[in-house]
């Protein structure tokens, strides 16, 4: 609308271009309409309302855009999130499960091996159980099945509520594997606890039984004699070492691994000395005696010359049980009124032997097997003897030694 006006009788419109002029000037529109024409006047204060406006509009779609698009990348980091914390909640529950098999795994094993330390394994085993049921009321009304929502299609209202849903579910995650992670740890710590405690209890065993070895040494080492323990033990190190089970190399932690591994090897140990040491015997022969008569030289009953005693004398009622101390095979059985009268010997492998004599009855045949501690026959006063008693001899590699120490052997 420049400069001319044809319209005489309207207002003149003369801008004036040469002069510069601030944005907001009052504007003017003219409105033309059969030969008349309006002309309104937009003051400067209505025109800065106005773009106000305007860009208060044009800000709320972009930022209702910016949140819309925004708020969908959350839901989907969120998702990413949420599949992750479970991941990583299956794996803590995979490691309590290992863990659990482990604690089954060692209390059974001790359990089956009799040990006097029942009560003890009992304790471990309720403390187990109550961090199992921690962490089954932590896992109790779970319900994961809720990807559908997320990729519904949603109004910006809605998605901005599913992201607040989606934070808060994945903060309650948070807590709930944290508090897992306190449980697992505990856990861990109360397995530690266990395997020390059990890995002591066989380590004394273990030490129990080779101090009784090394006593009997002591007095065998007088003759020149040794006995090694650990003679049969290099054919099972070579057949792989002790067993560790496939659940324990499951778990990362070194520390429990470690502890694993040891009590592993010192269970296996205990396994080894537990049977070699029914191979050795250890322990009185008869319940109810007194000794008469020891091992070496002695001035014999009979013609009163000094003679070698090639076993001890127990004195006992007859009738008594005689037991022997170590697993072994019956070799000779012989019935005589002569010498040793009624006698029995008993090998154990290893080199040892056991003779029973003078007795009074005879329970087993040449052949038998025998376990600990089984009855072989009853003290009498037959052969060579002045009184009802059970002489007793040891033999290690064909000699005989002194069955003192054998008898005084604590295990
Ligand atoms: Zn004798």
């Amino acid at each position: 609308m420049k400069g001319k006006n044809r319209l005489g009788e309207t207002k003149a419109y003369s801008p004036q271009y040469t002069e510069k002029k601030p944005f907001f000037s009052e504007k003017e529109i003219i409105f033309r309409s059969a030969g008349r024409a309006k002309v309104f006047t937009i003051s400067s204060r209505l025109q800065v309302i106005m773009l106000t406006i305007l860009c208060l509009i044009g800000a709320w779609s972009f930022y209702s855009y910016h949140m819309y698009s925004k708020s969908g990348k959350i839901i989907t980091h969120k998702d990413q999130e949420l599949v992750e914390t479970r991941d990583a909640y299956v794996d803590l529950m995979s490691d309590f499960v290992a863990i659990q098999k482990n604690i089954d795994e060692v209390l059974s094993s001790i359990e089956k091996s009799g040990s006097k330390n029942k009560k003890n394994l009992d304790k471990y085993k309720r403390q187990a159980m109550v961090v199992e049921d921690k962490i089954k009321q932590i896992t109790a009304d779970k319900d994961w099945a809720d990807d559908k929502k997320i990729n519904e299609k949603m109004s910006i209202n809605e998605a901005l509520l599913q992201r607040d849903i989606a934070v808060s579910e994945r903060d309650a995650l948070r807590e709930q594997l944290a508090e897992l992670e306190d449980a697992v740890k505990e856990i861990k710590e109360a397995e530690m606890e266990v395997f020390s405690r059990v890995e002591a209890l066989a380590l004394k065993e273990v030490k129990k039984i080779k101090s009784a070895f090394s006593s009997i040494n002591v007095s065998l080492k007088r003759q020149g004699l040794y006995y090694n323990p650990l003679a049969g033990s290099k054919k099972r190190e070579s057949s792989g070492g002790p067993f560790i089970p496939e659940s324990v190399s499951k778990l990362g932690d070194k520390k429990i691994n470690d502890k694993i591994s040891s009590i592993y090897k010192t269970a296996d140990d205990l396994e080894y000395y537990r049977e070699v040491v029914q191979t050795v015997p250890l322990g009185k022969p008869v319940w109810s005696y007194w000794v008469t008569s020891r091992f070496g030289t002695r001035t014999d009953p009979f013609n009163k010359k000094k003679a070698g005693h090639k076993g001890i004398d127990l004195a006992s009622r007859t009738g008594n049980k005689i037991q022997v101390k170590a697993k072994g095979r019956v070799i000779k059985v012989e019935h005589s009124n002569k010498g040793y009268g009624n006698n029995v010997i008993v090998d154990h492998g290893n080199g040892f032997k056991t003779r029973y004599a003078h007795m009074h009855k005879i329970y087993v045949k040449k052949g038998d097997y025998l376990k600990i501690n089984d009855t072989i026959g009853e003290v009498g006063n037959t052969g060579r003897s002045t009184g009802p008693h059970l002489h007793y001899e040891v033999l290690y590699q064909g000699r005989p030694v002194d069955p003192m120490p054998f008898m005084q052997a604590k295990i």
